[in-house]
């Protein structure tokens, strides 16, 4: 049997949630038909839609469905940049491919915000920063910022660094695809403009997200046609994914205590993979975390090579965001948090959810040993311990 600790890179869909789309899935119907087939399918939309306004404390009708996280996160670019006359992009050094290729695709200037040793953005920099703006220069600022990081979980000042955008009248994107579902998310509160989920990180399907954005954010349409979801995203929606989102995150936010409790879990890991490998790194350590994530870091043990020595052990874990992993270059975080190539390129993410248990955790801080033991035995307590 297999053990999956790989849910920053997807999750399990939750049981109710493979119902709801199964049925969902039976109900014939375009949700832009006006019959009562068609309302019958829009009906499970509307719902979906108030469910998710109330789980991130935001009114539905801000809420736009779309394919996935990455689809929102270019919508919201683009909307700042085209819509919102943004005419530089700052996002910080850590932020998944999915804002930063778009960022430099725009063909506008792009300023990396350096993150602490400790996997945070760096607010003082971005407050000098803006300090020194110039409108007439530089144009007006956009800001794209992951709440939760998706290698190492270290959550992101987002509602300072928005208050500091506010002052300059920039526009602010959230990337909240790795936190919902995992720590309490109010949009109302953090004062950004757009904010991107994603289902399948909650236990809903894959290829559904939304785009969250206020109502008085600047909007420009990346998909024209049919004019679904009031013009803002054309295409016949996904009744059957958008419903199994709806339901996935309201069952998620309901589990927001059982889940913080994975913290103590993730922390024992933590301490018997260090006792087995005293020169470890575990990154974000001491940072707002997510509760469910550690990112390690093993000088001369490639990630790649740890994740294929688990995956004959029976267990699912990964070497960066699933996108990157394969890429030779290191893990994204350990490059900007200062870590040596070496102990970068050492990088393994484990992530626990929903359905994970005490036994998987100390099950794999066991094989993780055995493994590290083989791989490195003069760095591993585990073949001291038995020669
Ligand atoms: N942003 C972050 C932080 C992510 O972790 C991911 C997925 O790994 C994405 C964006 C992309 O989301 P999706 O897979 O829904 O396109």
């Amino acid at each position: 049997m297999r053990t999956y600790l790989d849910h920053n890179a997807t999750t399990p869909v939750r049981p109710d949630v493979i119902e709801t789309v199964a049925h969902a899935m039976r109900t014939t119907g375009n949700a832009s038909s006006v019959h009562a087939d068609g309302q019958a399918a829009l009906r499970l939309v509307e719902t979906a839609r108030r469910q998710t306004g109330k789980a991130l404390c935001a009114r539905a009708e801000d809420v736009i469905f779309t394919s996935c996280g990455t689809e929102a996160l270019n919508l919201a670019l683009h909307s700042a940049i085209r819509a919102g006359g943004a005419g530089r992009i700052l996002h910080s050094a850590i932020e998944h491919e999915a804002v930063a290729d778009t960022a430099r695709a725009s063909g506008l200037p792009v300023e990396e915000i350096p993150v602490t040793a400790a996997g945070l953005a760096d607010l003082g920099w971005l407050e000098d920063r803006l300090g020194h703006w110039d409108t007439e220069r530089d144009g007006r600022p956009a800001l794209a910022l992951m709440l939760a990081n998706n290698e190492i979980g270290t959550i992101q000042p987002v509602a300072e660094a928005a208050a500091l955008m506010r002052e300059h009248d920039g526009l602010v994107v959230v990337d909240a695809i790795q936190a919902v579902g995992k720590i309490a998310v109010d949009f109302a509160a953090l004062g950004a403009d757009y904010m991107a989920i994603s289902a399948h990180k909650f236990g809903g399907p894959q290829g559904v997200g939304a785009l969250i954005a206020a109502c008085n954010a600047p909007l420009e349409r990346q998909l024209r046609g049919g004019g679904q979801e009031k013009g803002r995203r054309s295409g016949t929606l996904n009744v059957a994914g958008i419903a199994g989102l709806g339901l996935a995150i309201e069952q998620a936010v309901a589990g927001l205590d059982d889940f913080a409790r994975l913290a103590d879990w993730r922390d024992a890991m933590a301490a018997g993979l260090k006792q087995a490998a005293p020169d470890i790194h575990i990154l974000g350590e001491g940072a707002p975390r997510l509760p469910n994530t550690l990112g390690i870091a093993v000088p001369g043990w490639k990630g790649e090579t740890q994740v294929m020595a688990l995956d004959l052990a029976g267990f699912s874990v990964s070497a960066g965001s699933a996108c990157s992993s394969g890429k030779a270059h290191g893990s994204k975080i350990g490059n900007a948090t200062g870590l040596d190539a070496d102990a970068s390129r050492g990088f393994l993410r484990v992530s626990l959810g929903w359905n994970s248990t005490a036994d998987q955790a100390d099950a794999f801080v066991k094989a993780w040993s055995e493994a590290h033991g083989r791989a490195r035995p003069e760095h591993s307590n585990a073949l001291k311990a038995v020669s």
